[in-house]
């Protein structure tokens, strides 16, 4: 595609006259992509390892959603749940074929929403058992990243967040993660309904739950007779090499939800419930006009059937391999991070002492050098490219990486 260069200062001086200044973009206006590939409005090309925030599980452009999409609009934009629509019908039904814990679904449009449906779902739950207000504790962990309306955002357990937001709702309780000991001291203070967590925590640093964390979970969950809620909202959707994040874990949650790659790039959530809920919530219970969008349905529709093919859940696997091991082999010259973690093709590279809190001047340099990558907190660089990223874009990325940050340390050495 040759689109005419354009003088992108401009477009970014509207951005700063007029949005709500609540983010803050990199100097670069994206116009298009092609694959893990993309390109800035001065014909500049990067490839693409943030995946506009773990969203783009197929890259861009990719046929088969493109034609869904414009087919679809074709046809019916949007109808609400006053009427059936037919894709929304076969979501369901085609997701609840790969979710062996869920019976029933709840569309909506982004991970906040998912969340939300899931912590009024276990509050009605509870109602249900006859559970006092007080008895409908949810237990999240610090870390955290649940969403940003108030009930999200206090079940995100990291004060940033929540700052001058007060009063926030009560009714949820703060664990350290992976701390077995204290989740159990947590339950016995009473009270609790449910544990919401994220199998990886993204924004919290792509830090994993450790090996049979999860499992411990559970057991304290049915010892308590309480709601296991999995926030797969980032890990999910194939990310770490699985459809659902939390196989590699073998657990039986009771909600999952999901947003980001279920779209593949279009707006759409989903909650999944399992048998203990699954018929708690009935008419009029909870509601939203766009959920269940027949476009967004049939985007998602064929990005979960291209996500959980063989094909790509292997290039999870295989690529997500090489670029831990190109990450090592440049730290291995450059003595950067820590840690390199995650699962899959979701990875963080944590930042040694020396760097910490200069993950944003990295991300910088990468994008100078042509590399998109992200944060999760100032000490964490983080890479989650598209699920379907090839050999050869993985191979050119690292390069890339490797150029920004030798760049990095020769103006650390400097400074
Ligand atoms: N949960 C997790 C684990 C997330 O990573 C995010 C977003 O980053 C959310 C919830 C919120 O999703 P959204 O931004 O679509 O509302």
């Amino acid at each position: 595609m040759s689109s005419h260069p354009v003088d992108s200062s401009d477009l970014i001086g509207l951005g700063k006259r007029y949005w709500l200044s609540v983010y803050r973009p990199r100097d670069v206006v994206l116009d298009h992509g092609k694959g893990s590939r993309v390109w800035d409005t001065e014909g500049r090309d990067y490839l693409d390892f943030g995946a506009g925030i773990a969203v783009n599980a197929l890259g861009h452009q990719d046929p088969d959603l493109v034609a869904a999409l414009t087919t679809q609009a074709g046809k019916l934009w949007h109808a609400s749940n006053v009427f059936w629509t037919e894709p929304p019908l076969r979501l369901a039904e085609e997701l609840i074929g790969h979710a062996p814990f869920a019976e029933r679904v709840f569309l909506c449009n982004s991970g906040t929403e998912a969340n939300e449906a899931a912590i009024k779902l276990v509050r009605k739950w509870a109602t249900s058992k006859g559970r006092p207000p007080e008895e409908r504790v949810i237990i999240t962990f610090k870390g955290s990243f649940h969403g940003r309306t108030l009930a999200s955002v206090t079940a995100t357990a990291q004060p940033k967040y929540q700052e001058g937001y007060e009063p926030l709702p009560g009714g949820f309780r703060y664990v350290a993660f992976n701390d077995v000991p204290a989740l159990e001291e947590a339950f016995a203070q009473g009270g609790v309904s449910a544990v919401m967590l994220e199998p990886i925590q993204g924004e919290g640093g792509v830090m994993p739950a450790e090996p049979g964390f999860l499992k411990a979970v559970r057991e304290l969950c049915d010892k308590h007779d309480a709601l296991l809620v999995l926030d797969e909202i980032q890990s999910g959707m194939g990310r770490t090499g699985t459809l659902f994040a939390h196989a590699h874990d073998h657990v039986t949650p009771d909600i999952v939800t999901l947003a980001k790659a279920l779209g593949a790039g279009f707006p759409i959530g989903a909650m999944l419930v399992g048998p203990k809920v699954a018929d708690i919530m009935q008419f009029g219970a909870h509601g939203t006009t766009f959920g269940g969008n027949p476009m967004a349905a049939a985007v998602a529709r064929v990005a979960v059937k291209k996500i959980s093919s063989p094909a790509v859940l292997l290039n999870v696997e295989r690529q997500g391999n090489d670029i831990r091991a190109g990450l090592n082999k440049l730290n291995h010259d450059l003595h950067l991070f820590s840690e390199v973690r995650g699962r899959g093709l979701m990875i963080g590279a944590v930042l040694s002492d020396a760097y910490k809190g200069r993950a944003g001047e990295i991300l910088d340099l990468a994008a100078a050098h042509g590399l998109l990558i992200l944060q999760a907190g100032p000490d964490v660089l983080r890479i989650v490219p598209p699920l379907t990223i090839t050999d050869e874009e993985t191979a050119e990325g690292l390069e890339r990486l490797g150029a920004a940050l030798h760049a990095f340390t020769k103006e650390a050495q400097v400074a």
